[in-house]
């Protein structure tokens, strides 16, 4: 039987370093990102909080409320959907919901039920 495998792993493994490359001159320096940076200090189990801000833009406080609506022309009535909101936009984001009727209700939100 002329069954013959070549299985030349041969020495074709050469690391090329050309000396030229890059000179070390004037890079930017690296920024780390901010609030990228967990993970470092987590402690067994303790997963990082998420999504338990406030949902107003650009806003992030932690949440105090749930606000509870529905748009009757997009929703079905028992249909809710629940923006978090912090002290302050409880009342901005509760006057943006009611002034269109799409207001059910405000609860307290509590992140460790
Ligand atoms: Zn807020």
């Amino acid at each position: 039987m002329p069954t013959q495998l070549r299985n030349h792993a041969g020495p074709s493994r050469r690391l090329r370093f050309s000396p030229t490359a890059e000179p070390n001159r004037a890079r930017p320096p690296v920024v780390p990102t901010p609030g990228h940076a967990t993970g470092a200090g987590t402690v067994g189990g303790v997963v990082e909080e998420l999504a338990v801000q406030c949902s107003a833009k650009r806003c992030r406080e932690a949440a105090l409320w749930e606000l509870r609506w529905n748009n009757p022309k997009l929703h079905s009535d028992a249909y809710r959907k629940i923006w978090l909101a912090c002290e302050l936009h409880r009342e901005t984001l509760g006057e943006f919901l009611g002034a269109r009727g799409f207001l059910r209700e405000v609860t307290a939100f509590r992140p460790t039920a």
